[in-house]
């Protein structure tokens, strides 16, 4: 099925623009854990990360689907988003829920690439999925407020110059309603790194710069907090549809990167003196990947569709990102065993694909969570948690 609109040509030049960092690239950044400045720079200067800004505001004011185009084919492309999506849609919760001031203040930055909006601290050690429990706490003191606690799973933070911050404004037990009194601030990490606040890195089975991040009397001025004090959790919420779709994107990307990899090799590779692709034991798994693939793309895009016609996509975006992320890993198994002894060799880049996209049925939400929410929101059963 082709894009509603035509896409072809971003897609042509995302394609384009990824062929020049291959898989040795990637691979000997992944035998560092270091991070892809040239690729993030490069994809920075041809207007790509800025797709969600409206024009207005410097950007190239696409739509959900061209921007989860976009995702989709630099994981097609055996690339990984991963270490620049955020700076893709964290931006939305300034675009929704800033003032004009910090709108006019951040966002002509942020598409030029000269301002990075890539760390996003919700998730702590303790609280988890839990986010309501969070114990970040902001108390304001004058014209700035005063931050202080930790996050776990801050990803990008050292190559970031501001960070969306969730932290609790209101003690749980004062707050007027279950979701009320946290807010969220942009916090310039610039000016508070080693001024109240320490970013210490976390290595992972996968190349992904994500880390943990402690603030102690980290100063924000009062002017950093986006929208009301104590309706954070609704702001964050509202962005995490777009980020769905988008990490859903590029699931279907690294499925679609596993099949066309497990199909050529199924052509090519002989073995018993036929290729193994003529088995019905290597290609039906083969076949069941793409059927995967493909249900779950109808998905991305019935969530994108309704994303861009600003109508309720919760549902959709839970499910496409649900679809996606199981199929790229059932992608991803199928690769590997196709390619037998192959699957594991680093030179194949299988394995290092293979421990990418292993990430996106935890995070950013884990499977079951979201079955929680079509459960509770979708089939009206009772709330589990
Ligand atoms: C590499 C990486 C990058 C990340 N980047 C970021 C980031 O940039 N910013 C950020 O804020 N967070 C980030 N995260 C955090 C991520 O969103 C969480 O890890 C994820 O949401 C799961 O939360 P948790 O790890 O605390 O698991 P927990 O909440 O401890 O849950 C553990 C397991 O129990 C299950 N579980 C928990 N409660 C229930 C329940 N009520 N019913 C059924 N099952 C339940 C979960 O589904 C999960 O499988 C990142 C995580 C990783 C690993």
């Amino acid at each position: 099925m082709s894009d509603a609109a035509d896409l072809t040509p971003i897609r042509e030049a995302v394609r384009a623009l990824c062929a020049d960092f291959p898989g040795e690239y990637w691979r000997s950044l992944d035998r560092e854990r270091a991070y892809p400045t040239e690729f993030v720079a490069a994809l920075t200067k041809a207007g790509f990360l800025a797709a969600l800004i409206p024009e207005q505001y410097g950007g190239s004011g696409l739509t959900m689907t061209a921007a989860a185009a976009i995702m989709e084919e630099i994981q097609a492309s055996g690339c990984n988003g991963a270490p620049c999506h955020a700076q893709m849609y964290t931006m939305g919760t300034v675009l929704r829920h800033g003032s004009a001031a910090q709108k006019e203040r951040y966002l002509p930055g942020i598409a030029r690439g000269e301002l990075r909006l890539q760390a996003f601290g919700v998730t702590e050690p303790t609280s988890g999925t839990d986010t309501l429990s969070l114990r970040t706490t902001a108390v304001r003191h004058g014209d700035r407020y005063v931050v202080n606690g930790q996050k776990i799973w801050t990803s990008r933070a050292e190559h970031s110059d501001l960070m969306l911050l969730l932290a609790r404004t209101t003690p749980r037990e004062q707050a007027k309603s279950r979701t009320a009194g946290l807010s969220v601030f942009l916090v310039d990490m610039r000016q508070a790194r080693n001024n109240g606040l320490t970013i210490r890195p976390i290595r992972t089975m996968m190349n992904h710069a994500t880390t943990e991040v402690f603030f102690e009397n980290m100063q924000v001025p009062a002017e950093n907090l986006i929208g009301t004090e104590g309706e954070g959790f609704r702001y964050i919420i509202s962005g995490m549809n777009a980020e769905r779709i988008l990490i859903a994107a590029e699931c279907i990307g690294d499925a679609k990167w596993f099949i066309d990899k497990a199909s050529s090799y199924a052509r090519d590779r002989v073995v018993f003196g036929r290729p193994i692709g003529q088995n019905q034991g290597v290609q039906f798994p083969i076949a069941r990947a793409y059927i995967g693939m493909r249900a779950a793309e109808l998905m991305v895009r019935e969530a994108a569709a309704l994303y861009e016609a600003g109508k309720d996509c919760g549902a959709e975006a839970n499910m496409a990102k649900h679809l996606a992320a199981e199929a790229s890993w059932a992608a991803a198994d199928m690769c590997v065993q196709t390619h037998g002894g192959f699957g594991f060799a680093e030179e194949f880049d299988i394995e290092r694909k293979f421990r990418e996209t292993r990430l996106y049925t935890v995070a950013p939400i884990s499977t079951n969570l979201i079955l929680s929410y079509i459960a509770e929101h979708v089939l009206g059963l009772p709330r589990s948690y």
